[in-house]
């Protein structure tokens, strides 16, 4: 059976971070919604063209587009033994879609870690965050995650820019989004049995080791 996890938080929490360590950890793809945008902008596709007026400002990008999107992403035969997503489901919609989605491959959503982090701290480390240009998104903090060499990714060397929704004001935004929208998963999730609470406010390896205990992995000699 596959394997389905959905990484839920704000924006800052982390959510990227951890995804990759979990996606290596597991031998599954790390889909994130927000780098498939991002990479279609860049490539200036239809689906680009559509969705940048709304990361621009923020906002989410309306469900219909974002499902089909990652309806789409599923298709390809790196998905057949499960994904772990970042920054998808965001609303309620999004969510009943994925579930009957997964059900059409004999799946569903196994766990769904909610990490969390205050306000302030998710301010902080989107201010400081700074993205690969290449397609996979590695992330870095200027104090809290710092790359070996200054404005370059350790991993594939492509350079790092700042996202343009990091500013301090679509920050802001982009957390009452977050509140508004994508909070009731919490109970949905919850009301599913799935749903596990890991303190996102915490060093990178402590949040993994937090995230690998609960999806039985642990790390060695904890
Ligand atoms: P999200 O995907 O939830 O928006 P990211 O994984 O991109 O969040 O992390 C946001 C920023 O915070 C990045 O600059 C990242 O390097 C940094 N970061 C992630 N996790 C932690 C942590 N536990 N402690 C300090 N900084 C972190
Ligand atoms: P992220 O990379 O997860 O921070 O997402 C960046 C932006 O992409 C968000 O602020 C939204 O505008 C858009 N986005 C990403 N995922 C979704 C989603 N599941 N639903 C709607 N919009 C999304």
């Amino acid at each position: 059976m596959p394997t389905y996890i959905v990484l839920l938080g704000p924006p800052g929490a982390g959510k990227g971070t951890q995804a990759k360590v979990l996606a290596e950890k597991f031998g599954l793809p790390h889909i994130s919604s927000g780098d498939i945008f991002r990479e279609n902008i860049k490539n200036n596709t239809e689906l680009g063209k559509l969705a940048q007026t709304y990361i621009h400002q923020g906002e989410l990008v309306p469900d219909d587009l974002t499902i089909e999107m990652i309806r789409d992403r599923f298709s390809r035969p790196d998905c057949d033994n499960g994904a772990i997503l970042d920054g998808f489901p965001r609303t309620p919609a999004q969510a009943d879609a994925l579930c009957k989605m997964l059900k059409g491959f004999n799946g569903k959503v196994d766990l769904v870690p909610f990490i969390s982090a205050p306000q302030n701290v998710l301010i902080k480390r989107l201010a400081g965050r700074w993205t690969c240009r290449a397609m996979g998104g590695h992330v870095y903090h200027d104090k809290f995650n710092p790359p070996k060499q200054v404005g370059f990714c350790d991993i594939d060397g492509s350079e790092l820019y700042q996202r343009d929704d990091d500013k301090a004001e679509t920050v802001t935004h982009r957390i009452e989004v977050y509140l508004k929208q994508t909070t009731p998963l919490i109970d949905y999730y919850k009301e599913r049995g799935v749903l596990v609470q890991i303190n996102g406010f915490a060093p990178i390896e402590e949040v993994s080791k937090q995230l690998l205990s609960a999806l039985g992995k642990p790390v060695e000699g904890k």
